[in-house]
């Protein structure tokens, strides 16, 4: 688990001993150097020196772990296009609803097996893509393939474009269900040709993505669904760890009356237990029940499973993100870290605008940035992303891009322009570089999220704040 202090050290580009007084100060101790940093801690740390920390279970740590895992499907379409009819008749094939007296409970997710062991899919149970960027967002994605849903009488709608548009940007495989086939007025073949022509490339016309056409009400072409989404999985060789790290996200979450909060989720990987402590978003506790969809109590949960979790002190919220930890102190430790992150990013952005007569007539309305990222697409990405935060009020512009580290040239150019400099995927510039940074005053922002960095740039566009800290 995690990588050793001097790895994580060097990562952060720091002196081993500026990082033991780092973890000193947060209580943790190590007794070599060479032993490994825990995750949780690493993220502390990350914490503590405001620093985004991708900590990601190395996978590859240990090959006997790794298993596969079943695929976690989302469905997604236009308005009445037949939606949670298609999820209702799926979840009647469903694991929990083939056991005794069918009844399910919503938990955010159903299992589908297929018969003669012919794989499994997870479909998540909220249908429209609100859930599924909102899990973006916060760069939790729990989607491996998505069905996109066109109804068969109607033909592709601005919700489908959208739905498309959304599964493409997050490099989600798919599959169209082309719905109600069973209807008088049913039009497969043009409905196809509107696909083709929103640039989805059927199989059917040379393409790699497959149409399946299904009728919820009749039941008819479900199992190929099914059988097709399972190939899509498949191909993408889902694996994970049962013994790494807990790497989960909420689906749902509310506050019972009786058992206090509820979340349901998912995981990743790793495997969750009754009794350990967990960090769910700026909430955290100590797992008191686990429960399946068909309300089944369990000890412990494995990856691609819905579940219920009870035990949290707190209501989180549908894409948190779920991690489990040592100690209910460290999970403590975490959320303070967090809520004060929150809250010092909050008062930076409320901190008053310059009044007006102190703000360059010339510069108002506009911000220059410069952006420098790991590899060139992700540049061009990131500036795409970014000018799309223009708005009519405000303007943005990328002066520079560039790949690689945050260097002096930059800050030189930063200084003389007044422009911000964007980091995206890129390393800690190390102490030299920050220094000169502050004695410029030359705003650096680094992330590794990209909606996080849309956030920070937004808030700047709303404020347009100055330029120092
Ligand atoms: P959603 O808004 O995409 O979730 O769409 P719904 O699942 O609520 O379906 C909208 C309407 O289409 C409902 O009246 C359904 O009964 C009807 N519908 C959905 N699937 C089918 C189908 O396969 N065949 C027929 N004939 N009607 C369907």
């Amino acid at each position: 688990e995690g990588s050793t202090l001097t790895a994580f050290a060097k990562e952060l580009e720091m002196e081993v001993r500026d990082l033991e007084q780092v973890l000193a100060n947060l209580g943790e101790s190590l007794a070599s150097s060479e032993d490994a940093v825990p995750t949780d801690v690493m993220e502390l740390v990350g914490l503590e020196l405001n620093v985004d920390i991708a900590v990601t279970p190395d996978l590859n740590a240990d090959v006997k772990e790794l298993v596969r895992r079943r695929g976690v499907v989302a469905v997604m379409g236009h308005v009445d296009h037949g939606k949670t009819t298609l999820l209702d008749s799926l979840r009647k094939t469903s694991v929990a609803a083939g056991e005794a007296g069918g009844i399910t409970q919503h938990i955010g997710a159903f299992v589908v097996e297929l018969p003669g062991g012919n794989g499994s899919l997870t479909f998540l149970d909220t249908p429209g893509h609100a859930a599924f960027s909102a899990m973006r967002q916060r760069g939790a994605s729990a989607t491996d393939v998505a069905v996109l849903v066109v109804a068969a009488d109607d033909g592709v709608m601005p919700q489908t474009r959208e739905a498309a548009a959304h599964i493409q940007a997050a490099g989600v495989p798919m599959v169209v269900a082309l719905t109600k086939i069973d209807r008088e007025n049913a039009d497969p073949q043009r409905v196809k040709g509107e696909i083709v022509s929103m640039g989805i490339e059927l199989e059917e016309f040379g393409g790699k993505v497959q149409c399946v056409p299904v009728s919820a009400i009749a039941g008819e072409g479900l199992r190929e669904l099914e059988e097709c989404l399972v190939l899509e999985a498949e191909s993408l060789e889902l694996m994970t760890s049962l013994t790494g790290k807990v790497d989960g996200v909420v689906l749902e979450a509310k506050l019972d009356k009786g058992q206090g909060p509820v979340a349901t989720g998912l995981l990743k990987a790793g495997t969750l237990k009754v009794g350990s402590h967990v960090v769910v978003g700026n909430q955290y506790g100590r797992v008191r029940s686990l429960r399946n969809g068909a309300g089944d109590s369990l000890t412990h949960i494995g990856p691609a499973e819905p579940f219920e979790l009870v035990g949290l002190k707190g209501v989180p919220s549908a894409g948190d993100s779920i991690t489990m930890v040592h100690s209910e102190s460290r999970a403590k430790r975490i959320c303070e870290a967090r809520a004060e992150r929150e809250a010092a990013l909050k008062s930076a952005s409320a901190e008053p605008a310059p009044s007006q007569s102190e703000v360059n007539p010339e510069e108002r309305g506009h911000l220059n940035v410069i952006v420098k990222a790991d590899v060139q697409g992700t540049a061009e990405a990131v500036r795409d992303a970014l000018l799309g935060l223009s708005t009519d009020a405000v303007g943005l512009k990328v002066v520079f891009m560039g790949v690689g580290a945050i260097t002096e040239s930059d800050l030189n150019l930063s200084a003389a322009i007044g422009a911000p400099v964007l980091g995206f995927n890129v390393r800690e510039p190390p102490n030299s570089i920050a220094k000169m940074a502050k004695q410029k005053g030359v705003r650096i922002v680094r992330h590794r999220v990209i909606y996080h960095l849309l956030d920070e740039v937004g808030e700047m566009l709303t404020g347009l704040a100055p330029m120092e800290e």
